[in-house]
């Protein structure tokens, strides 16, 4: 079977071509092609990067903004010039798309009709930066493919069984009743890293305890029980929880009412303080890059160091409310940009949780070595970097959806 999957970012789009057959392997599997377009250097170019399992590679520079145009550009490339691997369009048996907000009713990988377009329309106002992409993806596909099935995994869809308590804000109750509740974000990531740490520790997910920690560009953190998210740092949007490269985390909301009172701040102007101007760069004044951040400190820049201790401050501080949500833990796992490469975040956070009986073997940790536990022999908690695969989990979630279908229509 030949699973496209599209996963579109506020400012990238990236794209892979998986070949999955007759069982999902352990491990997984490398695409056949992938194809990343990136808009954040200049709005009006598109930078299309695209690679081939046999290492054909290709870049160009579209002037385009237009995400349909780029998505066709860049899917030509599967099937024509040095990129090529397969024949036709045709051959492609489904498309799954990471879609950020399914709301309250997607709990699960979902074949896109009409109806389902329609709730990713309608949660457009609940992720602004990320559905209408998601949507645009989609209908491009339809125009590119028009009898293929096509799939929505959703980013929401593995902590849709929080409990009450950890979903409900304590504001008025008709709040939550108009949807106004924690949705969680990130979660095939944390859902992607929980199978594999269960997986590498050749345990059972069901028997574990683990707080996932997904530290890229944007950072939350999962509590796992059970296989499921039983508590989670961000909320009703992706701004909650974790201090973020740009994003501030979760900030005493006084502050938003004191600052809407201040004559030059309007919504959007708080809207951009707290998304884009906020986190490691708002702080730093430099930038929302760790990898930058650790530059400027090793030249002496404070600011830099404060934000990197805010960082590390906010990561501990959340670890520790979801080990009480927990109630114990087994495996304490990074992933993410700063989670798998970042030794010296490891290794703080790590310290601070010894007395929970988290011990790192200092070499290992310092190599940043992927999917591999880290912990020593005599830790009661096991600490792992994982690499996560978002795409391949939705390419996994889209091989197990076709089958179920196969099946039933065998049936019918
Ligand atoms: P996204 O959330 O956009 O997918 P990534 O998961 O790629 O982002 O994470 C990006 C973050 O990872 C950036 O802050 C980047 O600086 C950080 N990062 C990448 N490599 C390193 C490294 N070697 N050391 C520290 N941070 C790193």
């Amino acid at each position: 079977m030949k699973i496209l999957v599209l996963n579109a970012g506020s400012s990238t789009q990236k794209s892979c071509l998986y070949e999955l057959n007759d069982a999902v392997p352990d491990s997984p599997l490398s695409p056949l092609w992938k194809a990343t377009v990136d808009w954040s250097h200049h709005q009006e170019f598109a930078k299309i990067k695209v690679e081939t399992a046999s290492g054909e590679q290709l870049e160009e520079e579209l002037q385009t903004n237009s995400r349909p145009d780029v998505i066709a550009y860049m899917l030509d490339t599967l099937w024509q010039g040095k990129t090529q691997v397969i024949a036709n369009i045709d051959e492609i048996n489904v498309v799954g798309h990471r879609v950020v907000h399914g709301g309250e009713k997607y709990r699960d990988a979902t074949i896109i009709t009409p109806e389902v377009k329609e709730a990713i329309k309608n949660l457009c106002v609940l992720a602004p930066a990320h559905n209408p992409a998601n949507l645009q993806g989609i209908e491009a596909i339809e125009k590119l493919l028009p009898i293929i099935p096509q799939v929505a995994v959703f980013d929401t869809a593995f902590h849709s069984q929080l409990p009450l308590a950890a979903a409900v804000y304590p504001i008025p109750y008709y709040l939550f009743e108009q949807g106004i509740r924690r949705y969680g974000f990130h979660g095939i990531s944390h859902e992607y890293c929980a199978k594999k740490t269960a997986q590498l520790l050749n345990r059972d997910l069901a028997s574990l305890r683990l707080i996932t920690c997904h530290l890229g560009n944007g950072c939350s953190l999962a509590a796992i029980r059970n296989g499921h998210s039983i508590d989670t740092t961000m909320g009703f949007t992706p701004l909650e929880g974790l201090m973020m490269g740009t994003r501030s985390g979760s900030v005493d909301p006084g502050i938003l009412i004191h600052l809407l009172r201040q004559q030059e701040i309007n919504v959007n102007k708080l809207d951009e303080i707290l998304n884009r101007e906020s986190g490691l760069k708002g702080i730093s004044g430099l930038s929302g890059d760790m990898r930058e951040i650790m530059i400027a400190i090793e030249k002496g820049n404070l600011r830099a160091k404060l934000a990197f201790d805010i960082f590390v401050h906010s990561l501990c501080r959340n670890i520790g409310a979801m080990l009480a949500s927990l109630g114990g833990l087994d495996a304490l796992i990074f992933t993410g940009g700063i989670g798998e490469n970042s030794q010296d975040v490891r290794a703080l956070v790590c310290e601070a949780f010894e007395f929970i009986n988290v011990k790192i073997d200092r070499d290992k940790n310092a190599k940043s070595p992927v999917d591999c536990d880290i912990s020593l022999a005599n830790a009661k908690v096991r600490v792992l970097i994982v690499h996560t695969e978002e795409d391949w989990q939705i390419a996994t979630e889209c091989w197990k959806l076709m089958r179920v279908m196969k099946s039933e229509f065998g049936q019918a």
